[in-house]
């Protein structure tokens, strides 16, 4: 399948790594115009050198989601290098503090919101303008199983995602009809250094080998997940890619599962 990317205009939040890292590549791959921004420049300059020496470069631009005017000097870095977006995809994201809800503090609230939530709307609200004006656009939103369920040890995390959720919806109402089409995309347990974080505290907590704590999270935590491993970066990237294609017209305001079956409804 011709997924016609080539030649978009794309930036990815949260590209150093992980999700973000796999999906920068596949669209690079595709011959997409990539900017890629994470947080820290050092180690998104280090990401950027990870990717195969012949491969279509990327433009890498650092920034926090949480800081307005990074991201205003941001979508100035990017007119200036590659003009108005086609393509937004808010990967950028932390798991959080986490805890039952009585135990976690307000700044980890604060915090955790600002980042998974107001991250993915100050970055939204700054290329907009730019993305409205192509007559054809795709923004996606990386939001989580968690936003459909809960897990009540992490409660920030999973109202900031079904937040993404709300805010993806409403805006597939506002701009379909210029042709800027809105979606997510829910993973669960993939194998990224957020979940090896998560992890590496189970194995601790538990006095566990690593792949142990892996294997008794799905087995007690995660039992719908019927592949019975985590799950790849490119594996996410693929339907993302998919909705960020001309392949995906019809789709919008939807909401695509990538997690093994991990949320128990239809
Ligand atoms: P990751 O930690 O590898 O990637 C997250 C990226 O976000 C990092 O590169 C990090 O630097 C960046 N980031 C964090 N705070 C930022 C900030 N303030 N400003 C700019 N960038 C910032 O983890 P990942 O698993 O690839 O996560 C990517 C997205 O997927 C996240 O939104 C996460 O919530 C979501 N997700 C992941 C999983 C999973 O199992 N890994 C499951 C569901 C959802």
């Amino acid at each position: 399948m011709d997924l016609n990317i080539c030649g978009r205009k794309a930036l990815v939040t949260g590209a150093d790594s992980g999700i973000g890292f796999a999906t920068a590549q596949l669209l690079l791959a595709e011959g997409a115009t990539v900017v890629m921004t994470d947080r820290e420049p050092d180690k998104l300059h280090h990401a950027v050198q990870q990717l195969p020496g012949s491969e279509n470069r990327p433009h890498a631009i650092a920034a926090d989601v949480t800081d307005p005017a990074a991201i205003e000097r941001l979508a100035q870095k990017v007119e200036d290098e590659v003009g108005d977006l086609d393509i937004l995809i808010n990967v950028a994201g932390i798991h959080g503090e986490g805890g039952l809800f009585h135990e976690i503090s307000q700044e980890g609230w604060d915090h955790t919101i600002d980042v998974d939530l107001m991250g993915p709307v100050r970055v939204t609200r700054a290329f907009l303008p730019g993305l409205r004006r192509g007559g054809w656009g795709r923004i996606v939103f990386v939001s989580s199983e968690d936003a459909v369920q809960p897990y009540d040890d992490e409660l920030p995390y999973c109202a900031a995602k079904a937040g993404l959720l709300s805010l993806a919806k409403g805006l597939s109402r506002t701009y379909a009809s210029e042709g800027l089409l809105v979606n997510t995309v829910s993973p669960a347990f993939i194998e990224t250094p957020m979940t090896d974080e998560m992890m590496s505290k189970r194995a601790e907590a538990l006095g566990v080998p690593f792949d142990e704590a892996i294997a008794s999270f799905l087995r007690e935590e995660r039992p719908f997940m019927e592949l019975g491993r985590r799950g790849k970066p490119d594996e996410v990237a693929n339907v993302i890619a998919f909705l960020c294609s001309d392949a995906a017209s019809f789709v919008n305001g939807s909401n695509y599962r990538v997690d093994a079956g991990s949320v128990a409804t239809i």
